[in-house]
């Protein structure tokens, strides 16, 4: 597992509550971390296989370009935009930082941190994996007959299974009679 960094991206923008901050603009600071396994990118030094930096600056200078009121909305856009760049990522953390925010006094910044951690073990096999909970794995969307679905269900209530489990279910209709 490796925490990955892209730490002080800096970016003039116009978001704001307040008309002035949409009209004179102001400099914002993003960091971005995520924990991703690198077993594999590391032994075969492919960066495909792990993030690409220039990837999640482009996210979130696109992010940043479209003028909203909250700090919380853009760092909730930028996670969304990098899982759904970045399958199988273990955990998020996303920092947006305004500085000399106009509160009538000399305030140097205020921040805006959002996280999530997506790591769980499969109800059947007990691997570790990754679900976002999007329609990747059963827990959400199913490429399976209805009958099996409700056989896990039953056996696994709302756990998430993992790639290879799911596989074998898949093509099967299996349910509790059989
Ligand atoms: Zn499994
Ligand atoms: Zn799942």
């Amino acid at each position: 597992m490796a925490l990955i960094a892209i730490e002080g991206m800096h970016f003039f923008a116009y978001h704001g509550f307040y008309e002035e901050e949409q009209i004179t603009g102001n400099n914002f600071q993003v960091d971005v971390y995520l924990e991703k396994s690198t077993a594999h990118a590391a032994a075969t030094d492919e960066l495909a296989k792990t993030i690409n930096y220039e990837t999640v600056y482009l996210i979130c200078e696109a992010v940043m370009k479209k003028k909203v009121r909250l700090l919380e909305t853009l760092a909730e856009t930028i996670g969304l935009n990098i899982k759904h760049q970045f399958k199988g990522l273990s955990s998020l953390k996303i920092r947006v930082t305004k500085f000399n925010p106009p509160l009538g006094g000399k305030v140097e910044k205020v921040w805006v941190e959002t996280s999530g951690s997506f790591t769980q073990k499969c109800a059947r096999c007990n691997k570790p994996m990754v679900c976002y909970k999007d329609g990747t794995c059963w827990c959400n969307s199913t490429p399976l007959y209805k009958k099996t679905t409700e056989h896990l269900r039953m056996n696994f209530g709302n756990k998430c299974l993992c790639k290879e489990c799911l596989q074998f279910y898949m093509g099967k209709e299996v349910s509790e009679e059989s």
